[in-house]
């Protein structure tokens, strides 16, 4: 049985209760992790408040050495987290080594920020004063995590928060929290102070809730749908706690009529379906021009029919299940509405059969046309292995629809005209917009979403700054003041 983390100690629940963590791709136990209450959450709580002041006055070169550290021990482990991943989560093994991958570029990222922290002089009007302003940590840290990045998510929370000089405890979500555990043991065996790093598991509704109303704890970073991002904006805003929301999105991809089509139906089928398609980042609607519609379709299709479904373990799948029974029903039922409502249905839109997928929660890649912009799939965000293709007549018409959501996370435009490229990413609502290119997103620029798909910003300088205050100091009485000046003359 998988353990909780707090103290640097593994503990249980107190009650002793525990939840099943399966694997999405044959129904099978994985492990069991502890069902953490309320009580067990504000213990986790009270050793990170406990270990704060320790933590803050440490040099900022051992936090970037314990980082450091820890990186490079995950980067050891990075097949046997991943193999953990896959597991839980159902993601191909390759999409797992990628991700635990990107966890280590992100602490070697944030280490080297560590000793670059710097605050102001600032000349004040009167001679004999002068202001300073001083970055200091916030406190105790919430770090809630969603289940289709478990340990990318997590990290590119705890990083800075960390380097910055604050205390945390994580919540991954209840289904996914085996790699991420994995990792948090790592991060001692690197060195860190018991109480600096926690990790608790339960459900969101008890543990996560926990973490929204207890007074010591002084910001949350969550990630996840964009229905609880608002429960917690709301709880946070009781005791004025900070958040980072990054919620939900529906990206559009713009391909115009001069766009390197080979280069975008290689990118719409990897940015659609990666990770089974339950990325936040992910291209979600597609615009194609019209003049360059079927060519394009011609390239695409063959690709997406190429995807080989299966359980994440096979080396030669390109595609795991869904994560639970409750998400493929989900994209089922939002095929099945666009169908009804007039969509067709060009690749997929079913269940693959063989006695291999009878137990996992698998989904073929699926392209639909005609896809009416009411339906759930283009107004709420499209979770799974599915996508809805437009045509547009001319750019404004496809930014016209780009914006036509309640969503802002990512974007694309496809075009080799320079004026085109601007003009689309000046317009297009989104936290992010890609040129020629597809949607990753780089540790060095900061990654948030506008709208309805958050508040604040990960990765980047900017994702450190969502960590510290800025306090103000003003001295005075360094210099002879301007009475005893005048005085002396
Ligand atoms: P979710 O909102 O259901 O859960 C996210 C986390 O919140 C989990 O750990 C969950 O246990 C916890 N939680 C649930 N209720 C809570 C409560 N009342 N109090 C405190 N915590 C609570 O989201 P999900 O289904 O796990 O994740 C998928 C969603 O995450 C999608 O909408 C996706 O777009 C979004 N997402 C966004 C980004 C981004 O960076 N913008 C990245 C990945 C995923």
């Amino acid at each position: 049985m998988a353990q909780m983390i707090v103290g640097g100690e593994h503990v249980g629940a107190r009650s002793g209760e525990v939840m099943e963590i399966r694997n999405p791709a044959t129904g099978e136990i994985v492990d069991t992790v502890p069902k953490a209450s309320a009580e067990d959450v504000r213990q986790a709580v009270d050793v990170a408040h406990e270990a704060f002041r320790k933590w803050s006055t440490t040099p900022p070169a051992k936090r970037a050495e314990i980082l450091t550290k820890a990186g490079e021990l995950v980067r050891e482990h990075l097949k046997d987290i991943a193999t953990i991943e896959t597991q839980e989560q159902g993601k191909t093994l390759r999409e797992s080594q990628i991700e635990v991958g990107r966890i280590v570029e992100n602490f070697e990222y944030y280490a080297g920020m560590a000793t670059k922290l710097r605050g102001e002089y600032v000349p004040l009007a009167e001679r004999d004063k002068y202001g300073l302003v001083v970055k200091q940590p916030i406190g105790v840290c919430a770090a809630i995590v969603p289940w289709n990045f478990p340990v990318s998510l997590m990290s590119n929370k705890i990083a800075p928060a960390l380097i910055a000089g604050n205390t945390v405890v994580v919540k991954p979500a209840s289904t996914t929290p085996l790699a991420a555990i994995r990792v948090v043991e790592l991060f001692h065996e690197a060195g860190l102070l018991p109480g600096v790093l926690n990790i608790i598991t339960g459900p969101g509704g008890v543990a996560g809730e926990e973490l929204l109303v207890n007074p010591r704890v002084r910001k949350i970073a969550f990630t996840g749908e964009t229905g609880t991002g608002k429960h917690v904006m709301e709880m946070a805003a009781r005791d004025i706690k900070r958040v980072t929301l990054e919620l939900g999105g529906s990206d559009p991809m713009i391909v115009c009529d001069d766009a390197d089509l080979d280069a975008a139906a290689s990118a719409a089928s990897v940015g659609r379906f990666f990770n089974c398609g339950q990325a936040c980042l992910a291209v979600k609607r597609l615009y194609l021009f019209d003049s360059i519609a079927d060519t394009f379709m011609e390239k695409f299709l063959p690709k997406v029919e190429r995807l080989k479904v299966g359980n994440g373990m096979a080396p030669d799948s390109r595609t795991g299940p869904l994560h639970t029974a409750k998400q493929r029903q989900e994209i089922e039922e939002m095929v099945q509405e666009a169908v009804d409502k007039g969509a067709k249905v060009l690749v997929g839109g079913k269940r693959p059969e063989g006695e291999e997928y009878a137990k996992g929660n698998f989904y073929l890649p699926t392209v639909l046309v005609d896809v009416p912009t009411d339906t759930r799939m283009v107004q709420e965000e499209c979770f799974g292995p599915a996508l809805p293709v437009f045509r547009v007549k001319d750019l404004d018409d496809a930014i016209t629809q780009a914006n036509n959501s309640k969503y802002g996370l990512g974007s694309s435009v496809w075009t080799r005209d320079i004026a085109k490229a601007q003009e689309a990413a000046e317009r297009i609502e989104a936290g992010y917009t890609w040129i020629n290119n597809l949607h990753v997103a780089y540790d060095e620029l900061p990654f948030g979403g506008v709208k309805e798909s958050g508040y604040g910003k990960e990765h980047g300088m900017e994702g450190l700054d969502y960590y510290l205050e800025s306090k103000s100091i003003v001295v005075a009485g360094t210099r002879p003041s301007p009475s005893a000046e005048r005085k002396a003359e």
